[in-house]
């Protein structure tokens, strides 16, 4: 195991050009993930959080090269796979695997279980077919499917177990990283539950580490080590889960954690409401991303875009309330207006 973060992403963009006219010149460009940096050390889970539409499935696309990226790097093991070229990067394919939303349109229903954990093998050649059988048996018991339901198809499966078998396929490979874009979001709050238990012995077991993107933060804070929270295709703030949950430094994040019920009903918690939409991507405004929805902005916000810095130790944001100088407290942040 290399010392040190297992992935580095550093300053990765991806832009979609708006192409228009009969030359279809590009006009302008979506700017889906714009310059964000984070690490993940080995055997960690580091989570993006968000609305939707602010570039978190597409950094995690992008990281695969499922999309690829405008610019940037994405370090690993030190290496910047990102400049590797097709052929060389589907040999390294196998130690980044991603498991999706949907696990029904991930699997091909014409397969049976049985068949959609060896092609992969086959796909990458990476042992002999005995080998492959052991394995396929092998995963299937880590994930709790059985030898019987081996020759079934995916119909056969609840959304559940469906999912589990989206995980055997992903891991059968014995990838170093998995990229998890909302991988329990379609399930059933009681299935949610075991798929995470599950996913959290599968990392202790196989040592294995998650980027887990999700816009459900009870799910982040039950499995993420650390959390990054992105807005408009750029990261707001990010550090330690208990952290984050228990001293949210950024207006963004504060009203996404005020919207979380809470669980002791003798507390009032009080609920921040953001106005508007979020900004089109193709055109953000000037200065801070967040300043159209801000209660708390002012007039520095929409002249100067704020730097990305380290307030506390491994707690970083990107606000202007935080800058040396700066008068304004977090706890002055929520103003009466936004309450309810
Ligand atoms: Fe709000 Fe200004 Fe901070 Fe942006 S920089 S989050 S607009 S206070």
């Amino acid at each position: 195991m290399s010392k040190g973060p297992i992935l580095k992403v550093h300053n990765l963009k991806k832009y979609y050009p708006l192409k228009s006219g009969i030359f279809k010149k590009t006009e302008n460009s979506v700017r889906a993930v714009d310059g964000i940096s984070f690490h993940i050390d080995p055997q960690e889970t580091f989570s993006l959080v968000g609305e939707s539409g602010c570039g978190k499935s597409t950094t995690g696309k992008t990281i695969l090269r499922l999309h690829e990226p405008t610019s940037g790097e994405v370090l690993f093991n030190n290496k910047d796979i990102l400049s590797y070229s097709k052929k060389e990067f589907r040999k390294k394919r196998k130690d980044l695997q991603m498991i999706f939303q949907d696990p029904y349109s991930s699997l091909n229903p014409r397969m049976s279980v049985r068949n959609l954990l060896l092609e992969p093998l086959l796909t990458h050649d990476i042992c002999s077919k005995a080998e492959a059988k052991e394995r396929i048996i092998d995963i299937g018991k880590k994930v709790g499917l059985s030898k019987e339901q081996m020759s079934r198809h995916p119909h056969e499966f609840s959304g559940g177990q469906r999912q589990r078998i989206s995980i055997a396929r992903a891991l059968i490979l014995n990838p170093k990283i998995v990229i998890l874009d909302e991988a329990v979001s379609a399930l059933d709050v009681s299935i949610q539950a075991q798929i995470l238990n599950l996913l959290m012995d599968l990392q202790e077991d196989l040592k294995l580490t998650y980027l887990f993107i999700s816009h459900d933060l009870n799910v982040v804070k039950h499995i993420s080590n650390r959390v990054g929270v992105m807005y408009l295709g750029q990261m707001m703030e990010m550090a330690n889960t208990e952290e984050l949950y228990e001293n949210p430094l950024h207006p963004y994040t504060q009203s996404l954690l005020s919207a979380i019920p809470s669980t002791d009903p003798t507390h009032k918690k009080q609920r921040i409401i953001l106005q508007g939409d979020v900004p089109d991507a193709a055109n953000p405004p000037t200065g801070c991303p967040f300043r159209l929805r801000c209660p708390k902005a002012h007039d520095r916000c929409a002249i100067e875009k704020p730097a990305y810095q380290e307030v506390a130790k491994d707690h970083w944001a990107a606000c202007h309330l935080y800058d040396k100088g700066e008068q304004l407290k977090k706890n002055d942040f929520i103003s009466s207006t936004n309450l309810i």
